[in-house]
């Protein structure tokens, strides 16, 4: 079907065709996962909450427990405060979360639900707390709605008591549980204490127990994200996803913030690298050198297989403009960089990487969609397409190398086990990168020319 792409571009504004981004509360249902007996509440109908939950579980293969005030026509006429306030008492009574974390749908945001008032207004059970975000779905995505909902626990949680904890915070962006894992593995090895908030390691990637946990191990604790407040500094992750969390903790609570990019890729993991070691005042160890050292080698031996290769890079903005780093630093050509979240500072940042390797000729942008990318290569093709499973199309129909990779990926499995991010995370992208491109060599070769040894 989507061979009927026509290959005539024209203006659209009003319009997306196949988007490249999803809606808020789905993100803010990712961050409330990532804190430890959070219990996400969607303030709105109960088809917003199964689309959430079905969207996340599809790509960890793992379930994402949230509810529901489930309005119906009366709440949607005359507001949601009476069912937010006996879904709180439910959830509560049945599930006894520690924590519920409420954030809004298209619907209780036409309508104006104040639910700073309703929270305000509400018994909660001794102990157990209330905080929510507003995540209005016509603006922005998954990505506003993800750090929407880390400015919501900082709102309500986090207190500066004026004695700093000595640790540091990590804003780890939108990314899988491997990545997190990956983060935590070097930050340990530079000897830095810290909190990672969210954390959905241990949540989203739970081993089977042979019971069902409602609440596992995972996930950053209350006391740690009211001890944000307290700590040295914040190491943000993702530029385009974490400042505005850093920003709201900084000026409430005074806690300085660095922004650096996601650690995808070499440059971005050195930067992390040193970040750390910098806080610390540690060497790097010899484990994180070796790790480095064994990329860059794998690195030169397979390089004549991706070299000069153009690649259509598409996903959230922090991990393309990460993957885009690396495209660069293996030597591929990056011809289109897509995102579907808006915002111009994705287009800068994507132009500023093109700047800085030199290389012309290529597309960035944001707000966009995978209707007009399948257009573009139509007009002109790529070698490879890098990013999420909504590619698959675009692969099919034009016969074009595919790698997965970011958010969402729902057609493949232990993909969200695995890290993109770090040195053994970019040895793993290239290692699908160069498969896919060796794959295609093999495909496309006569049959005196194929080869066992490459
Ligand atoms: S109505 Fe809004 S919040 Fe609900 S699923 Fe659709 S876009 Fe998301």
């Amino acid at each position: 079907m989507l061979n009927l792409t026509p290959k005539k571009i024209y203006e659209r504004s009003a319009l997306r065709v196949n988007p490249c981004k999803t809606c808020q509360p789905v993100g803010a249902l990712y961050a409330a996962l990532g804190v430890h007996k959070c219990m996400p509440h969607s303030h709105g109908s109960q088809g917003c909450v199964s689309y959430h939950r079905t969207f996340l579980t599809r790509h960890f293969k793992e379930p994402a427990i949230a509810s529901t005030s489930s309005f119906t026509e009366g709440a949607s006429v005359f507001g949601g405060g009476s069912n937010l306030k006996t879904g709180v008492k439910n959830v509560f009574d049945i599930y006894d979360p520690d924590i519920i974390a409420v954030h809004t749908t298209c619907l209780s945001e036409t309508i104006g639900d104040d639910l700073n008032a309703y929270i305000q207004d509400m018994d909660l059970p001794e102990g157990k707390i209330v905080v929510h975000t507003n995540t209005p779905s016509y603006v922005g995505s998954h990505i506003n709605g993800f750090f929407n909902m880390m400015c919501g626990f900082i709102n309500y949680l986090s207190q500066s008591t004026g004695v700093k904890n000595g640790k540091t915070a990590i804003f780890p962006g939108f990314v899988n549980p491997g990545d997190i894992r990956e983060m935590k593995k070097i930050a340990k090895l530079m000897n830095v204490p810290f909190v990672m908030f969210p954390d959905q390691s241990g949540v989203m990637d739970a081993p089977m127990s042979g019971h069902y946990e409602m609440y596992p191990k995972g996930g950053t604790t209350i006391p740690e994200i009211v001890g944000l407040g307290d700590c040295e500094k914040v190491l943000a992750l993702g530029e385009l996803t974490c400042e505005e969390p850093a920003n709201v903790l900084e000026r409430k609570c005074g806690v300085p913030y660095e922004l650096l990019p996601l650690p995808i890729g070499i440059e971005g993991t050195d930067r992390f690298v040193m970040a750390l070691s910098e806080i610390s005042h540690d060497d790097v160890p010899y484990e994180l050198e070796e790790e480095r050292g064994q990329l860059v080698d794998v690195m030169l031996d397979a390089h004549p297989y991706y070299h000069d290769k153009k690649v259509a890079i598409f996903g959230d903005p922090d991990t393309v403009l990460g993957l885009t780093s690396f495209a660069l630093e293996l030597g591929m050509i990056p011809k289109y960089v897509i995102t579907g979240t808006p915002g111009e500072g994705f287009v800068r940042k994507a132009t500023a990487l093109f700047d800085k390797f030199g290389v012309f000729d290529c597309t960035a942008k944001a707000g966009a969609d995978l209707f007009e990318l399948h257009q573009w290569i139509k007009n002109e093709s790529v070698d490879l397409l890098l990013g999420t499973s909504y590619g698959k199309q675009i692969a099919k129909a034009e016969d074009i190398p595919f790698v997965r990779a970011g958010f969402p990926v729902l057609d493949r499995y232990a993909h969200s086990y695995f890290p993109i991010v770090g040195y053994r995370g970019a040895l793993r992208l290239l290692e699908l990168i160069s498969n896919a491109l060796m794959d295609r060599r093999d495909k496309d070769a006569a049959d005196e020319d194929l080869d066992v040894v490459m």
